[in-house]
Formats: structure tokens, sequence, C-alpha cells
């Protein structure tokens, strides 16, 4: 028997610029980003989110043929998908929001398949704070584990109830400048202790091409990001993670923090395909030797020996 990851999270067309080129629209947001990079596991995946009547059929045929149960994707007729705008900076590690556009989003009502109320693992995709809640209340059992996504927008717009959503979850994935806006502390660690007293037992701090930091209690665990030739597009970098890390521990059923720490190497790896590559490309291609690879590249980079007295 499989076990059951359930994303919750935007379905979007992207328009990008970094310092290598420049898309209009392309097949973006969180849940495609996580879905797809928890897709290359062994898992049964259900993703819930909305879109347009514009939101063309073969994107949606794209995650149905990874194995993805769609059917929590509600089209709303004459209505325009989620569009997010931004521009990579030349270090790739900051970038600016140019346009966000809720548009169906704004009036979404998550509904969870009947088949998807228990689900081992829920992966709460970066999305309006209130439909995150709308989405937890509808899980029957409590899952194994409810891990949040979320970014500066909703700390801007929706604070409150995204500190409520906070406070219900068990582990937040967010990155080193989200973690300092949440927080007001420029130190990592004090952010992360502040984070843990809002709710999460576990914080993933990511950042960037500087690799992720994952806090529980007292014990921190840091995985470097694989230093790579050609990042093209970090775009979906913390999403692929996300898939890769909630698609790993439900894969194996295990969430204990030495696992999690396993899951933070797989999200790693997931991230490091997607950002060599605009938009989906890479991450629809990964096999499993070139996985295998990069998770190998990742032990030698971190292994090494040193006598202690
Ligand atoms: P990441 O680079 O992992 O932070 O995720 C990028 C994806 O997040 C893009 O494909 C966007 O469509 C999506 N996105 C951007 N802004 C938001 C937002 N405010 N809420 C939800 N998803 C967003």
């Amino acid at each position: 028997m499989k076990y059951k990851l359930l994303v919750v999270g935007t379905m979007a067309y992207d328009a990008i610029e970094t310092p290598f080129g420049k898309v209009d629209k392309i097949l973006g947001g969180a849940a495609t980003y996580i879905g797809l990079a928890a897709s290359s596991f062994s898992i049964d995946c259900a993703v819930v989110s909305v879109v347009g009547e514009d939101f063309e059929k073969e994107h949606l045929a794209l995650l149905k043929d990874k194995g993805i149960d769609v059917s929590g994707v509600e089209i709303v007729p004459g209505g325009e998908t989620f569009f997010w705008s931004g521009r990579y900076h030349n270090d790739l590690n900051t970038r600016t929001t140019l346009d966000t556009r809720l548009n169906v989003l704004e009036n979404f009502d998550p509904k969870i398949p009947d088949h998807f109320f228990t689900p081992d693992i829920v992966m709460l995709g970066n999305l309006s704070p209130d439909v995150q809640l709308a989405a937890l209340t509808q899980i029957k059992n409590k899952p194994k584990l409810v891990v949040l996504d979320t970014m500066n927008f909703w700390m801007d717009h929706a604070r409150e109830s995204l500190d409520k959503v906070i406070a219900k979850v068990d582990v937040i994935s967010i990155n080193d400048e989200e973690a300092r806006q949440l927080t007001d502390q420029y130190s990592l660690v004090k952010a992360a202790q502040m984070i843990h007293e809002m709710g999460p037992k576990y914080v993933i701090i990511k950042k960037g091409e500087h690799g992720a930091l994952l806090f529980h209690n007292n014990e921190i665990f840091c995985a470097p990001a694989l230093p790579l030739e050609e990042v093209f597009d970090p775009t979906g970098a913390g999403d692929s993670f996300a898939g890769g890390f909630t698609g790993y521990l439900t894969q194996t059923g295990d969430i204990s923090f030495s696992n999690m720490k396993s899951a933070i190497i797989y999200g790693s790896a997931m991230a490091s395909f997607t950002v060599e590559k605009f938009g989906t490309e890479n991450l629809v291609n990964v096999s499993h030797q070139a996985m295998s690879d990069r998770l190998k590249a990742f032990k030698e980079l971190t292994t090494f020996e040193i006598e202690l007295e």
C-alpha cells in the first residue's frame, strides 16, 4: 500500500525575467512544482487547487501523466488563472515580484476529494492562508505531518490568518528573508526559536544557493545546495524542495528527525534540477539515475573524517 500525500497550493502562469532570459507566460504555481517533484516517489499524490478556463488542457494532462490525482483541481468557467511575475537580480538569490494577480484564487473554496480525506502527509503550499486553513479543516484524521510553505506576500496581506495556520502545522518551510520578516529577527537561530513558539516543531529555513537549515528543539541540521555550473531560473526551487521533502517522507512513512535530514537532501536535489532550466522544464524529466547521481554528489560534498580526541 502506498502512503498518501495531499498537496494544496497555487497553479499559475508565470512571467519571469532572469539575467539569462525572459518568458511571458509559462506554467508555474506552488502546487505544480510540489506535485511534479513529489510524483518521482512511490506515493499516492493529489493536488487541490484552482485554475481558470484559460488553463491549457495539456498542462493538466502533464500532472495526470505523472500519476497525480487532479480531481481536486477546480476549473472556474470564464475565470482567469492566478498570474505571477518576477524579476531575479544578478545574484539569482533575490527577486522582485512585479505583479501578483490572484484572479480565480480570490474566491477559491478548496474541496478535498473524498478519497483524500485521510492523507498521511499534508503539504500546504504557498497560497492564501485562509484557503490553507479551509483545506486543513476538511481533513478527517490527524495526519502524520502537516507542512506549510508561505511567502512575504501573505505576511503583508493576511498576517492574522497566517498566524492561525502557522499555529496548526508541524513543519514550516520558508526562506531566510521570509523568516526575518516573520519574526523581525536578523539572527536565523533566534528567528527559528520564535517560529517554534508560534507552533511548528520543525522549522526549515532555505537560503537559496547556500542550502537549508532544519531546526528542531536544540538540534540544527545544515544541508548545502549543490554548487551548479548553470543556474537559469530559480523559480519553483522552494516548491520543488518541498515536493522532494514531503514526497520522500510520505514514501518512507517515517517522520523522525533523522529521516527528515535525508528528506532535506532529496528536496535540495530536486530543487537543483529545477533551477537548471526555465520553469518546470527540467523537473518533468528527472530520471531515477539522475536523482541517484545527484544524491551521491551531495554525499561526497558533505562527508569528511576528523578524529576527535
Ligand atoms: P518559489 O520560487 O518556490 O518561491 O515559487 C515560485 C512559484 O510560486 C511561482 O510559480 C508562482 O506562480 C508562485 N507564487 C508566486 N507568488 C505567490 C503567492 N503570493 N501565492 C502563491 N503562489 C505564489
